[in-house]
């Protein structure tokens, strides 16, 4: 693996670097910043131009460990910027880019996914939300469920089946509802970290033009698998809640500056803990290396994904631990700390390996696309 940075890369970080000087001068970060971080190209880089820079990942490391070193805000729209967006780069026509692209690029416009009903999860494509054509739109009624931003979004990407007498993967759709169309209603889900932070989201005859479909009618579930791959490859960064939040190192740095693991079985889990995050962090290297080399990523996309849900697991639990017993308070970290985020991340972490595709599906997928083994039965198939 060969991660020397190429010989444009110093040229690249002297852009960024320049960049910053003049739109936050002394890291002064202005109201519309995000505005001006989008149109520089600089939110998601590897986005075709006028979007992004096309960036190469190594150019992407580049322009991120800058905007990290500069303690640049970045607009905060994860469903946008890590999903939607790229699939509507794939399918989207011209005007729907144009009208989209911008508010999701500058957090502006919140966007949410409108994927999973109370009896379609790992099984999508069993989905039962209706869009019947109607004139000029689509007349939308069903209900979906753990919609996360649901309340705050002013957009979704939603499934629907449009054509319930063909097979269950051949009559979806893929649609972009504006969430202040007539019809929806947003109810809440409580989370135990006491945070409402996903919904139930109930479509009564929603009218949806036609104009919002995306891709082709029935065509959905092809758009689905886009957005899902990419939601997968979002949701394994390097923090230990899907890429977000504190790291193993975080958690290592304050065991060594504050002491607090005197016990050995405590010493030794957090060992365990680092080397986890080291191969992780390696084989997150190997993926850049190979699209530096022109590969796809490999099966360790797949493998990646499993394997850091239950590593930000593992990081929580011995965070928590760590506490002892003021880790049964809620703002109580490991070590003294009071940041927050380390017990509510505990709370959430068993959410890890459900959303974005079960630790079981996980499996499902390397074992029949990586490991080339029998398919999973699927009885709806006969
Ligand atoms: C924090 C969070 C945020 C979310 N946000 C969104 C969102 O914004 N939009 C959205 O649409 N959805 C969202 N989801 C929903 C998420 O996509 C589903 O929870 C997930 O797909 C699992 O579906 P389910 O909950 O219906 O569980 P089920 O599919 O009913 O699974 C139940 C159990 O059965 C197992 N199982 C199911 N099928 C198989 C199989 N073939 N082989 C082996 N085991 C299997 C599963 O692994 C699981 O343990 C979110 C979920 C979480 C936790």
């Amino acid at each position: 693996m060969d991660l020397d940075l190429p010989p444009g890369a110093e040229e690249l970080r002297a852009r960024v670097r320049g960049f910053l000087a003049e739109h936050a001068p002394g890291g002064v970060f202005p109201a519309d910043w995000n505005r001006r971080l989008a149109r520089a190209g600089y939110v998601a880089p590897h986005w075709p131009r006028p979007w992004g820079l096309e960036a190469s990942p190594v150019e992407q490391l580049v322009i991120d460990e800058e905007l990290r070193a500069a303690r640049a805000p970045r607009p905060s729209n994860q469903i946008g910027i890590g999903w939607a967006g790229p699939t509507l780069l794939v399918a989207g026509s011209a005007g729907q880019q144009e009208r989209w692209l911008p508010g999701i690029l500058d957090g502006s416009e919140i966007w949410c996914q409108l994927f999973s009903e109370p009896g379609a999860g790992s099984d999508l494509a069993s989905l039962t939300t209706r869009a019947v054509r109607d004139g000029d739109e689509y007349v939308v009624t069903g209900q979906k469920i753990w919609t996360t931003f649901a309340h705050q979004a002013r957009f979704g990407i939603l499934l629907a089946r449009t054509d319930p007498d063909a097979e269950p993967h051949r009559g979806i759709s893929y649609l972009v509802c504006d969430m202040r169309f007539p019809g929806i209603t947003v109810r809440p889900i409580r989370q135990m970290n006491g945070i409402a932070d996903f919904n139930e989201v109930f479509l009564d005859g929603v009218r949806i033009p036609v104009d919002h479909l995306v891709g082709e009618e029935n065509d959905g579930w092809r758009l689905a698998k886009v957005t899902l791959g990419n939601e997968r490859v979002s949701l394994s960064g390097e923090g230990a809640l899907w890429g977000m939040g504190p790291t193993a190192h975080d958690l290592v740095d304050l065991v060594r500056e504050h002491g607090g693991a005197a016990d050995p079985l405590l010493r030794q889990r957090l060992a365990a803990l680092y080397v986890e995050a080291e191969v992780l962090r390696l084989i997150r290297l190997r993926t850049v290396s190979a699209r530096v080399r022109g590969l796809e990523p490999g099966p360790e996309a797949s493998v990646r994904k499993a394997l850091a849900d239950e590593h930000g697991q593992h990081v929580m639990a011995l965070a928590v631990d760590l506490a002892g017993a003021h880790g049964m308070l809620v703002d109580r970290g490991p070590c003294g700390s009071t940041d927050p985020t380390w017990p509510l991340g505990f709370l959430f972490s068993p959410a890890l390996t459900v959303g974005g595709g079960t630790a079981q599906v996980q499996r499902n997928i390397i074992g029949e696309r990586v490991l080339g083994l029998p398919r999973d039965p699927e009885p709806s198939r006969a």
